[in-house]
């Protein structure tokens, strides 16, 4: 079949699984493998969810859901956002989508012409490149330093901005486990405003912060007419496979994502719509639970890098994952990786899969039972020493 150039060129160098792909075929082969790679919460649903999803079904609600989003969840969504941030937020400027992901697919079509520069921070999450070329978008890296903590400088992201249309930024961050800084969210929107941007600021973990506080971009003076967020379930209520997120964006935005939504996704299941409402009914509580576990191994591990030289690393200040600079063992993050993956069953991403600039590094999710994953991380501490 002749397929468009758009597609065939979305992830030039791979999509950056490989090791992930080799992780799960030697799991179903039967081999014992620990797998801290992908960003999966390992604590399952909230059994109160899953019955709250299935009342819904069972009550009805499986047809056709609201194209924007039920009005209640999209409420309940307006309100998490003012609470957390401080700043107004109408049910009108949110829309519910298919997850984190086709938030970002959506954002960014909504923002870019085919060939407009879309500027990302690398370390980067593994899609975010090809998202952008599938909306026509030319993604452009706008690089950062462990030296810095992996915020990007003021310098940088201007010296980056000339005819660019867009800036991604993630914060709490996969891969890098930084927490953006006031003065980090200050530059983002001092740039945004001098190089008329618009920012679009991916927080889907902002639940899961261990060290400072999450700031949005959008709560800075100026910044809630040229800002879209995404939020997603996935993450901070452990509920990957339910495909639920959102956008807030200005309401004539958010028309216009509407638009593409009723185009595209036709929305998202009414049943998934309600059990996500009453999650964030719930209040922080399950949310909480989710997190705890994270915030207990991200202890761990600073402790065992304590004990040894072999690994750097910047504690995470959130998120779910941790970046362990390996060049110090003779090997760069993808050699470490398969040395590790071969020899003991123990799976991470080559940091090269988030951004040639972290080809050095490793990352490790936090994302596998306590016991398991203190064994995992010794073993990972012992390899590294030789
Ligand atoms: N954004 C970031 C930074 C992520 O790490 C992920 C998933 O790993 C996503 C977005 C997409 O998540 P979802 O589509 O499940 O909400």
């Amino acid at each position: 079949m002749r397929l468009s150039q758009r597609i065939t060129t979305l992830s030039p160098d791979g999509d950056g699984w490989d090791l992930f792909y080799r992780a799960r075929a030697m799991v179903r082969a039967g081999q014992p493998v620990t797998e801290l790679t992908i960003g999966e919460p390992d604590t399952r649903t909230d059994p109160v969810i899953l019955d709250a999803m299935a009342r819904s079904a069972a009550g009805g609600h499986t047809g056709y859901a609201d194209v924007p989003g039920i009005p209640a969840l999209r409420a309940a969504i307006a309100a998490r956002t003012e609470a957390r941030t401080g700043v107004p937020t109408t049910p009108d400027q949110v829309i519910v989508t298919s997850g984190g992901q086709a938030a970002l697919f959506a954002a960014h079509m909504a923002a870019l012409d085919p060939g407009d520069r879309a500027l990302h921070i690398e370390p980067y999450y593994t899609t975010y490149p090809g998202t952008i070329r599938a909306t026509g978008g030319v993604p452009v890296a706008v690089k950062t330093r462990p030296e810095t903590g992996f915020q990007p400088t003021a310098a940088d992201l201007d010296a980056a901005a000339a005819g660019a249309r867009t800036l991604l930024v993630n914060t709490p961050n996969n891969p890098t486990g930084a927490v953006y800084s006031r003065a980090t969210c200050e530059a983002i929107a001092a740039t945004a405003k001098r190089h008329d941007l618009t920012v679009i600021s991916d927080e889907v973990y902002d639940t899961q912060v261990w060290q400072g506080e999450h700031l949005s971009p959008r709560a800075l003076p100026g910044m809630v007419e040229r800002t879209m967020v995404i939020g997603s379930m996935s993450k901070i209520y452990a509920m990957t496979g339910s495909r639920i997120g959102w956008i807030i964006a200005p309401e004539t935005a958010i028309a216009r994502l509407i638009s593409l939504s009723l185009n595209t996704t036709y929305g998202v299941p009414g049943f998934v719509q309600d059990a996500a409402l009453f999650a964030l009914e719930q209040g922080d509580r399950l949310a909480a639970q989710v997190a705890a576990p994270f915030r207990r191994r991200r202890e761990l591990a600073v402790g065992m890098l304590s004990q040894q030289q072999a690994l750097t690393a910047m504690p995470p200040s959130g998120a779910m994952y941790m970046m362990l600079d390996v060049r110090a063992t003779g090997l760069d993050g993808a050699a470490f990786a398969d040395l590790l993956l071969d020899r003991h069953g123990i799976a991470v991403m080559p940091g090269a899969s988030f951004g040639r600039a972290a080809a050095g590094q490793i990352r490790v999710a936090l994302t596998v039972p306590d016991d398991r994953f203190a064994t995992a991380f010794a073993t990972l501490c012992d390899v590294a020493a030789g």
